[in-house]
């Protein structure tokens, strides 16, 4: 990053860990990746969640579908330090320590050599949390609604983006009546009109309705009425799904010196200033 500088090195750059920040795709790739250039260092690899890294993707289609009970969870390589359940709070990149905290709330300041952020994404919500939407984003998620879906429920999937499109169908496959609605047809933005518009006879045939509403969902509205559309109607489910997007994970770096840029932009000579 031009005009940034990295940290000075000291003797305890040495002997003290990488840690990585984040157990999923990219933190575990990144472990591995370090293992196999032949680093020999120690290396801390933090997970929020109380699970080891599991294959995100499967969430919403096998595992949702009932075809696998579980999802497969990746094999660190020998001598990494997995702490699972371990939420990093902050960074002092000036003395080189992460904060972290644990489920128990234990707070512990963690010196590192190197420092990989891997902390992806949180699912946006739009609507108040008195509406109890589920999402998909961890296995915990997908559990959830897994066990809330029965035959002859009614469901409305909030986003018809690829994952509420996959949720939808789950909730078909498991015999619910199912309302899908966006702000656009689905996937139009993504694969074009005809692509879209396939998908919207498909979600037809599947037994799903589908509702436009180009001016969005209202993120100000009462939950006890059901689900305002924009265009009048009101709508009631068993079960709310929101799938509308996400948002980096990184409200833990603010103000700890890291330029962020987002779209199209990664901080990648960053994170390799602090390697
Ligand atoms: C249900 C579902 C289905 C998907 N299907 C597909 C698909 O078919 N094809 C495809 O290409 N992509 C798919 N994706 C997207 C894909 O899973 C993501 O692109 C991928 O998971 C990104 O990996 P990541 O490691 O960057 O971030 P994430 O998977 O978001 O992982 C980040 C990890 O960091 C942890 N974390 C966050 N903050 C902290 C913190 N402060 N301290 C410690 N840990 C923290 C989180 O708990 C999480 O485990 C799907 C996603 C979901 C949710």
């Amino acid at each position: 990053m031009p005009g940034s500088r990295a940290p000075p090195r000291t003797a305890s750059h040495l002997v003290n860990p990488i840690v990585v920040v984040g157990a999923s795709a990219a933190g575990t790739s990144a472990v591995e990746e370090l293992v196999s250039l032949g680093h020999q260092g120690h290396i801390v690899l933090l997970g929020a969640e109380p699970h080891r890294p599991y294959s995100r993707p499967a969430l919403s289609k096998r595992f949702l579908s009932g075809e696998v009970l579980a999802v497969s969870l990746a094999e660190l390589p020998a001598g990494v330090e997995f702490r699972p359940g371990t939420t990093a709070s902050a960074v002092d990149v000036g003395r080189r320590t992460v904060t972290v905290r644990d489920t128990e709330g234990r707070v512990e300041s963690l010196d590192y050599a190197g420092l990989v952020v891997a902390t992806g994404c949180h699912p946006r919500r739009i609507l108040q949390p008195a509406f109890g939407a589920l999402t998909v984003r961890t296995i915990d998620d997908a559990t959830a609604l897994g066990e809330a879906l029965r035959p002859g429920i009614h469901v409305i999937v909030v986003g018809a983006g690829f994952l509420g499109l996959e949720l939808a169908t789950a909730a078909v496959r498991h015999g619910a009546t199912v309302i899908v609605i966006d702000r656009e047809p689905p996937l139009r933005r993504v694969l074009g009109p005809e692509i879209s518009a396939l998908i919207s006879r498909r979600l037809a045939a599947a037994g799903a309705a589908f509702i436009l509403e180009p001016a969005g969902i209202s993120t100000d509205q009462d939950p006890t009425a059901g689900l305002r559309l924009p265009s009048g109607r009101c709508l009631h489910a068993d079960v709310l799904i929101e799938a509308v997007g996400d948002h980096p994970a990184t409200t833990w770096l603010r103000g700890c010196g890291i330029p962020f840029a987002y779209r199209r932009k990664c901080p990648v000579r960053c994170l390799g200033t602090h390697l």
